[in-house]
C-alpha cells in the first residue's frame, strides 16, 4: 500500500500486511520455519535462514516502518535487545550523551556491560536540551533520548536535541516506548532512530516480550540489519504476529489510555492526601508546551507522592487496589501499579534517588483501558 497516502489509523490495520500469497489468508500467517526449501544453492525466494529473514517478521518490520513514518523497520527480542544492537554501533572510545532519567534496564547496560567495552556514558539532564553542548567533544557519537521519561513523566524536546546532534554529526535515538507512535513520531523531529519496547504499548496485552527500530536512512539500516543477523537476537515469529494484531488496535487503546489518564491525573489532584502528579498533560507542567507540540495525546502513564511521604504509606496503597495490579511493565490494556523506590528503581541508592526526585511514596501508574468509575472507585478506596 501507499503509505504516504493514508492516515495512522488506516495504516495501523493495512500497512506491510498483504493476503497470504498462497491461499488468501487475511492474517498473516505465523511462519514458524528455521530454513527455506532452495530449487538450487541460491535459487530461493529471497528467504534462505530464519534468523536473517522470516515472512511475518518482514510484515511486521514493514508495518512499523509505516507507523513511525520511517523507511526501514528491524525487530528484536526484547526493547533491550535493540538497545544493544544500537550500542553495537560504537567503537571504544566513544562517547554518547545520555538524558539521566531513563528506564533502568538502559541505565544498567550502559553502565554495566557498555562501559566495560570502553564506551563512555554521560548522564545529563535533557529537560532544557541546550544543556547537551556543553558535553560534546570530538569523541562523542550518539545522542540518547527517552520522552516522556519513567516514572517522573519529563519531556525532551526532540527537534531541539535532532538540530545540536545534526550540527555536531551525531545520531539521535530516540526510547518512544513510553508515547508509542499513536502519540508522537520521533523521526518527524530529525531523530535518526526510534526504538521501542514492543513489549508495552505495541503489543498492549501484556502476552509478549519485543523490541524494534525504526530510521530512514539506508547505511544505517543496512549497519543494524548486519548487527540484527551476526548476533542473532531475533523475535520468534508467534511473537512477531502478537505484536502484528496488537498494532491494529493501537489507535483505539491509545485514545482510551489517554482519556482515562486525563480523568485520574485530575482526580488525583483534586485529592487531599496526594501531593505532586506527575502528568505531562497539566497545563503547569514544566515541559507542557514541547509535549503539546511533539505529542498528539499525553497518554495512560501517571506518577503521584503521598502527602504522608513514606514508604509505608504507599505501600498500604498498593496492598489495597484491587484493579490497579501490582506489577512492572506498563502499557496493556489492563491497570498496572508500581512503587518506584522499591521495585524498578530500588538499586538506587536513597540519597542519589531522592535527589533524582524520585520520593520515597512515588507511586507508578499505568493506567488501562477499563471503564473509568471502577478506576477512579478503586483508586479512592485504596488511597482512603
Ligand atoms: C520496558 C522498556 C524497555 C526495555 O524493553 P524490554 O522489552 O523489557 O526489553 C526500554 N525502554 C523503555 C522506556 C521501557 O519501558
Amino acid at each position: 500500500m501507499d503509505n504516504k497516502k493514508y492516515k495512522l489509523g488506516t495504516k495501523l490495520i493495512h500497512a506491510g500486511v498483504e493476503p497470504d500469497p498462497t491461499t488468501g489468508a487475511i492474517m498473516t500467517p505465523i511462519y514458524q520455519t528455521s530454513t527455506y526449501v532452495q530449487a538450487a544453492p541460491g535459487d530461493h525466494k529471497g528467504y534462505e535462514y530464519a534468523r536473517t529473514q522470516n515472512p511475518t517478521r518482514t510484515v511486521l518490520q514493514n508495518a512499523l516502518a509505516a507507523i513511525e513514518n520511517g523507511k526501514y523497520g528491524l525487530c528484536f527480542g526484547s526493547g533491550m535487545a535493540a538497545t544493544d544492537a544500537v550500542a553495537k554501533l560504537l567503537m571504544p572510545g566513544d562517547e554518547v550523551i545520555v538524558a539521566n532519567d531513563l528506564y533502568g534496564g538502559t541505565y544498567r547496560i550502559f553502565t554495566k556491560v557498555f562501559a566495560c567495552y570502553g564506551i563512555k556514558f554521560h548522564f545529563i539532564d535533557m529537560s532544557n536540551a541546550e544543556n547537551i553542548r556543553q558535553h560534546v567533544n570530538d569523541k562523542t557519537k550518539m545522542i540518547w533520548a527517552e520522552t516522556p521519561t519513567n516514572p517522573l513523566l519529563n519531556i525532551i524536546d526532540i527537534e531541539a536535541c535532532a538540530k545540536i546532534a545534526k550540527e555536531k554529526n551525531l545520531l539521535l535515538v530516540v526510547d518512544n516506548t513510553f508515547a508509542s507512535p499513536y502519540l508522537q513520531n520521533p523521526l518527524d523531529w530529525g531523530a535518526d532512530i526510534v526504538l521501542h519496547s514492543a513489549t508495552k504499548y505495541l503489543g498492549g496485552h501484556s502476552d509478549v516480550v519485543h523490541g524494534a527500530l525504526i530510521m530512514n536512512d539506508q547505511s544505517l539500516e543496512e549497519r543494524l540489519r548486519f548487527i540484527q543477523n551476526s548476533c542473532g537476537a531475533v523475535p520468534g515469529p508467534h511473537d512477531c504476529w502478537l505484536v502484528l494484531r496488537g498494532i491494529k488496535t493501537l489507535h483505539v487503546r491509545m485514545d482510551r489510555h489517554c482519556q482515562n489518564g486525563e480523568a485520574i491525573a485530575n482526580y488525583l489532584r483534586s485529592h487531599e492526601k496526594v501531593g505532586k502528579v506527575y502528568w505531562c498533560g497539566f497545563e503547569d507542567h514544566p515541559n507542557h508546551a514541547i509535549a503539546k507540540k511533539q505529542m498528539r495525546g499525553f497518554g495512560g502513564m501517571i506518577s503521584f507522592v503521598l502527602k504522608d511521604d513514606n514508604i509505608e504509606a504507599a505501600n498500604a496503597v498498593l496492598k489495597k487496589t484491587k484493579l490497579f495490579s501490582l506489577a512492572e511493565s506498563l502499557g496493556g490494556v489492563e491497570s498496572l501499579i508500581g512503587h518506584p523506590a522499591t521495585m524498578t528503581h530500588g538499586s538506587i541508592p536513597r540519597e542519589q534517588r531522592i535527589a533524582n526526585g524520585l520520593a520515597d511514596s512515588l507511586i507508578r501508574l499505568s493506567v488501562g483501558i477499563e471503564d473509568i468509575d471502577d478506576l477512579i472507585e478503586d483508586l479512592k478506596q485504596a488511597i482512603g
